[in-house]
């Protein structure tokens, strides 16, 4: 491999914020692989450069990563953009960072906007240790799991979501972790730039009233301390009952049920079922904690 893949970060919104670098940058290589060309090509007319656009998105990522390692290895060098931001955060560019990597191309990244930090940086919360969580997934099972994951989290936690999906969200993340601070940031760097200091709660009957509009980075304070069981089991259970009435299986509105009120999942499931009965000591024991 003789090529250099450029991984250049490009303005979330104030086309300010393109730095000379990344604009040098786009100017020398032979190539600029983009997320959606006509995006970058109004970057690209701002900059007064004119150069030949590839279309990598997440749609031809790998037949489009193919080609440009061939025109890596052929000795031209490439910068890969993505539609707003540093690449291969939550978006396209980290499979082709991956394959160069793989194929040991030599990959250098040209630093810069990033909506996660930005967020981050203007929260008010905790930034000695985050975790950036991306999006949460639409299919309900992974996203129980992802939550389920989070719910003893102690670092802040950075999410990225759209616009119509931001109230589910928020109400996904207060049935699963509890209320507690949260920092949302729409529009960064943009015109209607704004930062809303809330609690999970209060976040939600704020959007309630206000449609959300643009785009959003929810920053999540992480859990104090391990999350107190005071769920009430018997309100758990009847919602078990249900979602169970309503088609789910009971492993499905088990998980949901604990996603929502912090119950066990094992211990809802197995109330549930009947199989606990025999050997329960105390109702928040999980099976695990009775050797089951
Ligand atoms: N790679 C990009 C970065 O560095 O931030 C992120 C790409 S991801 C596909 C797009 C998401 O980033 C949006 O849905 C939103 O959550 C967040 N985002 C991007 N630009 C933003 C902005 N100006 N203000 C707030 N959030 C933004």
């Amino acid at each position: 491999m003789t090529g250099t893949l450029y991984i250049v970060a490009t303005p979330i919104g104030n086309l300010e914020d393109i730095s000379p670098r990344a604009a040098r940058t786009l100017s020398e290589v032979d190539f600029i692989a983009a997320e959606d060309t006509r995006v970058t090509l109004k970057l690209l007319n701002h900059l007064g450069i004119k150069k030949h656009l590839m279309s990598y998105h997440a749609h031809n990522s790998s037949h489009s990563g193919e080609r440009i390692l061939e025109r890596l290895s052929s000795g031209e060098n490439c910068a890969l953009v993505t539609d707003a931001g540093t690449p291969a955060i939550s978006d396209p560019g980290e499979t082709l960072a991956a394959m160069c990597a793989l194929a040991g191309a030599e990959v250098i990244a040209i630093p810069g906007p990033c909506a996660a930090l930005s967020a981050l940086q203007v929260s008010g919360l905790p930034s000695g240790r985050f975790t950036f969580e991306g999006f949460l997934s639409t299919s309900r099972k992974s996203r129980a799991a992802h939550l389920e994951e989070l719910r003893n989290e102690r670092r802040t936690m950075i999410f990225y979501e759209a616009p119509h999906k931001l109230l589910r969200t928020l109400r996904d993340l207060r049935g699963a972790l509890g209320d507690r601070r949260a920092s949302i940031s729409r529009e960064l760097t943009k015109l209607h730039e704004q930062t809303l200091r809330f609690t999970l709660a209060d976040a939600i009957s704020h959007f309630e009233a206000t449609p959300p509009r643009g785009e959003f980075v929810i920053v999540l304070e992480g859990a104090r301390e391990t999350a107190p069981e005071t769920f009430d089991i018997e309100r758990a259970l009847e919602l078990v009952e249900t979602y169970r009435g309503g088609g789910m299986k009971l492993r499905d509105a088990a998980q949901r049920v604990s996603a929502e009120t912090g119950a066990p999942k094992n211990l809802l499931y197995n109330l549930a079922s009947g199989s606990a009965a025999r050997g329960l000591r105390r109702p928040d024991a999980s099976p695990e904690d009775r050797g089951d």
